[in-house]
């Protein structure tokens, strides 16, 4: 691992690197690339930046202000452990040629802006966050048109699924995990263990520091741990976490997903972030005593990521798929309170972590989001909670999947929006407190893509569900 263009030139001739592989987000987070001859990449333009097409990328610029430039942040250099010729990954800020800035839709860009701010209103000079991504590994199938618009199979008199039989009596259960039955036995219901393995390795060669892996809850469903790191890292951490545990399953023959809720009826995907933020090399979390040892700022920042809740899901929670996992019952919390220990919570308080590692963790994000953004867009508004002295609901300490919606609506319980409009509309009304940071024409635009790509097409879109309901 290199710190400058220097030690950059001296990795690449001792690891006889034959491309340079540039890398960066979009705003939904997907890692785009530009692979380099390795003889055409040199200190000027590794200094002043590598051209490209920014209007072929989904709600970034109109084609005729199209050019762009990538800014190669030297120190984040990695060999790409799959590629069959040495090729060195390099991840990349977006600048904008015609501002001569970082450019305002570039989600990384965007998160290293945050923590200037965060330092610029001085309060922290450190942000942690330190992100769960769990996982599906499927068998691989071809996802095919023939099926039909809809995308599911209208049943046929042979096929008939009869409601009162549940996918576990269908098929062969013996040694399968079932039902919310992967928390987590050993092989062979674990058939996993190999390829968690392999993950784990090559996360490792990639630089991130892995903790341990286990099957979760759900069918097919895993995560592996991994230390925190600051907004930049942590963010860059997500997109090499993903993109080695995709390699993985697929040179095992399998796909991997991030999909939010791929399974009715078992468990979802959760992003769960830690967050701490930090001044002078002290955790400014922690306060010996308090309810979870949580410092006052600690509840501030979280009452004001519950304030800004719904329009924090539009960026945390993206995707109409997003809401179907926020639902009582799978671990995945919809209610806005705090709690220590407690994973019914919007906000869990890790128990008895101590000083350096008390902090706060944020259960409702999912992995269909940004890293970046989701990660900005909460400490935006946790740092607006300690402007305004935010208080948080809570704690509350009771399984709160057990309340009805009778009792919630009772006491005033506020709950996560439930749909990505909801959500969207929320971030069009509620938005001054990412001003500082993110500009109105990037909200904008934010905006309209999800509408326009996610919300409006799956509206007009029947689901399977729909027939039994109302096919008469
Ligand atoms: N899968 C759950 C979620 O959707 C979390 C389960 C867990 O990590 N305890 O958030
Ligand atoms: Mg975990
Ligand atoms: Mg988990
Ligand atoms: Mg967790």
């Amino acid at each position: 691992f290199v710190n400058n263009i220097e030690e950059f030139f001296t990795f690449c001739n001792e690891n006889d690197v034959q491309f340079v592989d540039l890398r960066f987000s979009d705003i939904k987070g997907a890692w785009h690339h530009l692979s380099y001859r390795y003889s055409a990449v040199n200190a000027e333009n590794l200094e002043n930046g590598f051209p490209f097409d920014g209007s072929s990328v989904e709600a970034w610029q109109p084609i005729n202000k199209s050019d762009m430039i990538l800014k190669a942040d030297v120190p984040t250099a990695f060999l790409d452990p799959f590629t069959a010729d040495p090729t060195v990954i390099l991840i990349c800020d977006v600048y904008d040629i015609y501002k001569n800035e970082l450019y305002e839709r570039c989600p990384r860009s965007i998160a290293k802006k945050a923590l200037k701010h965060a330092e610029d209103i001085g309060i922290a000079d450190a942000a942690y966050f330190g992100p769960e991504n769990e996982f599906f590994i499927f068998d691989d199938v071809k996802f095919v048109d023939n099926i039909n618009e809809m995308g599911f199979k209208v049943d046929t008199e042979e096929g008939e699924w009869n409601s009162n039989t549940s996918y576990d009596d269908m098929y062969n259960t013996g040694h399968r995990p079932g039902t919310k039955g992967g928390y987590f036995p050993v092989a062979p219901t674990d058939s996993m263990v190999d390829m968690r393995a392999e993950m784990m390795q090559v996360l490792e060669q990639v630089g991130l520091e892995v903790i341990l892996g286990h099957h979760e809850v759900a069918q097919g469903q895993g995560e592996i741990g991994i230390v925190f790191g600051d907004i930049i890292t942590a963010g860059d951490n997500v997109q090499k976490y993903k993109y080695v545990v995709k390699m993985i399953a697929h040179l095992n023959g399998k796909t991997a997903t991030f999909m939010p809720k791929p399974l009715y009826g078992d468990n979802g995907n959760g992003m769960h972030v830690h967050q701490s933020l930090w001044k002078d090399g002290k955790n400014l979390f922690y306060k010996e005593g308090n309810y979870g040892n949580l410092s006052e700022m600690a509840l501030h920042y979280t009452g004001g990521i519950f304030k800004h809740a719904a329009a924090v899901a539009a960026f945390t929670n993206p995707t109409t798929n997003s809401y179907k996992r926020l639902l009582p019952g799978f671990e995945a919390p919809s209610i806005l309170t705090y709690s220590s220990q407690n994973r019914s919570a919007a906000c869990r308080i890790p128990y008895g972590a101590g000083e350096k590692a008390t902090r706060i963790e944020m259960r409702f994000p999912d992995s269909s989001a940004c890293p970046y953004l989701a990660f900005a867009v909460m400490m935006m508004a946790g740092l607006d909670g300690i402007k305004h002295k935010d208080v948080p609901t809570g704690p509350m300490d009771i399984d709160l999947f057990e309340l009805s919606l009778d009792e919630i609506r009772e006491k005033g319980i506020v709950q996560m929006p439930h749909t990505l409009r909801e959500a969207l509309e929320a971030l069009i009304a509620d938005n001054e407190f990412l001003k500082p940071v993110f500009t109105a024409d990037f909200i904008d635009a934010y905006q309209h893509y999800r509408f326009e790509r996610c919300v409006f097409p799956d509206e007009g879109r029947p689901t399977a569900y729909e027939f039994k309901t109302t096919y008469q």
